[in-house]
């Protein structure tokens, strides 16, 4: 087989064998379980020694849909509920296709300016989704792990600038350590950006009013007014409970203060699409960076971030190359976006985000998210209306945190009991829920933010709690 060369004209016959295979799977997908335990030894099948000839095109194709779509985790489908997992829209996913179809190099527009022109156009629309000003400056990222790496690294150069050093021609190397303050909401993916940045995953300092993590205010104030040049990280959505820090405060305090204010919105930006929600990020439209997903909430194909700026100017000095600092003016139809962001060759992932924009527009999105919304509100007032379940905080977005407490079952049995729940659900398949610790408490949170996810899903999921709950507590011996 050897030499793709020869195996030329397989190209389209193996799309082809992928677009029917396509339309098997999707079709199933709304029944399958998340994941099904009676498929995962088909994993194995993908390892093996590295072929020294190859079995062809065909052959490997078929043998990757017979694996991929028995073992995968069908976490597109409607009752993936662990983390913050979006599907992929009918649009987004085709756009995703013709993506690898076209097979940009996205860095340049010399090399591509029809990824470029998709970028800056999607760029433009998502600013405008989320209520902030044209003039602000942005670039697509892999996830938004790297978007708060962009913003971040944004804000590091702007904070050593106020030192008098250029960090991006001469590094860290004899400033004092950058102050970082955020909430108790802080995510783990703001610290890996600062362990990346060398600002170390531990200095931020969380500023906590209760055990949520709630931001203290007042302590901020009082922080900032002896700081000097300070980072605030502001969680607009928090993954527990879906609670949101005041960002409008924040900007003001930022302003005041002279701080730098970036917002980590990964999915809680897109609160802003819709009058219900819209309160939730009022002030996002003020900060010097933010961060989001769009393969969360957006429900675009893995993988799909984005950072913006107030300045624009700030992502060209952060990671604009060496001797070549090419700062695209805001209007330039000519930008390389690989001297604005993190990467340097790059896939056009601008292509699935205008797909699915194109398709739905602001009112299709809008209307995913109010869905989401009040199907979380949905399975709220299920959770308070059962007798065995307990609400742990109040559902403003799409996660609702909550725990099984059935009667009779001591408060020191009731972690181990939901631990034990989280585990069985994820074993069972057919919702799929993981826990987390709230507030000291071991809590289920499942988060609905698939476009797929129904009613019945939802009443599913509370039925499968239930029933899996009321099996393990039987077994908890009073007194044990
Ligand atoms: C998921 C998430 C991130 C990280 O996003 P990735 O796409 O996984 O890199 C950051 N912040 C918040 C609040 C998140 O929910």
């Amino acid at each position: 087989m050897g030499d793709p060369l020869i195996s030329r004209e397989d190209a389209a016959e193996a799309l082809g064998m992928v677009a029917r295979a396509a339309g098997k799977y999707l079709d199933v997908l709304p029944h399958l379980p998340v994941r099904d335990l009676s498929q995962a030894h088909l994993v194995k099948e993908l390892d093996g020694p590295l072929p020294e000839d190859g079995d062809g095109t065909m052959t490997a194709v078929a043998d990757l849909l017979r694996i991929g779509t028995r073992a995968a985790t069908h976490s597109s489908g409607p009752r993936f509920f662990h983390f913050v997992v979006g599907g992929s829209t009918p649009a987004a996913q085709a756009g995703d296709w013709v993506t690898s179809l076209l097979d940009q190099a996205a860095g340049l527009w010399l090399t591509s300016p029809l990824a470029t022109q998709a970028e800056t156009t999607v760029l433009r629309w998502l600013k405008e989704m989320f209520g902030l000003p044209a003039g602000y400056g942005g670039v697509l990222t892999p996830s938004a792990t790297f978007a708060n790496l962009t913003g971040l690294a944004c804000a590091r150069h702007w904070w050593a600038a106020r030192h008098g050093v250029d960090v991006t021609a001469d590094g860290l190397v004899g400033l004092p350590r950058m102050p970082v303050f955020s909430s108790g909401y802080v995510h783990a993916s703001s610290r890996k950006a600062l362990q990346l940045l060398g600002l170390g995953r531990d200095y931020v300092r969380t500023l906590t009013r209760d055990d949520a993590g709630r931001l203290d205010l007042e302590a901020l104030d009082r922080e900032l007014a002896v700081s000097g040049p300070a980072v605030l990280i502001a969680n607009a959505g928090e993954v527990n409970a879906g609670d949101f820090d005041p960002v409008d405060e924040m900007a003001d305090l930022a302003r005041e203060h002279g701080a730098w204010l970036h917002v980590d919105g990964a999915f809680g930006l897109f609160a802003a699409l819709s009058p219900q929600t819209a309160h939730l990020v009022r002030g996002v439209e003020r900060a010097d960076s933010l961060a989001a997903d769009g393969h969360k909430w957006l429900n675009v194909p893995y993988e799909s971030g984005f950072a913006f700026v107030k300045d624009p100017l700030s992502l060209g000095r952060a990671f604009g190359g060496w001797n070549a600092p090419y700062l695209p003016e805001p209007d330039d139809e000519f930008v390389n976006y690989n001297n604005l962001g993190p990467e340097s060759s790059r896939r056009a992932r601008a292509l699935p985000i205008w797909t699915t924009l194109r398709a739905y527009g602001r009112s299709g999105h809008r209307a995913m998210v109010e869905r989401h919304r009040d199907l979380a509100v949905r399975l709220g007032g299920i959770v308070e209306r059962s007798a065995d379940l307990e609400l742990l905080a109040p559902v403003n977005l799409f996660v609702v945190c909550f725990r099984y407490r059935p009667p009779g079952v001591p408060e020191d049995r009731l972690d181990e009991l939901n631990r034990r729940l989280g585990e069985e659900l994820l074993d069972d398949g057919r919702v799929y829920v993981g826990t987390t610790v709230y507030r000291g408490r071991v809590a289920l949170r499942p988060a609905i933010v698939n476009w797929r996810t129904t009613a019945e899903d939802i009443d599913l999921l509370a039925s499968v709690v239930r029933e899996i709950g009321a099996r393990l507590a039987d077994r908890i011996e009073p007194g044990q």
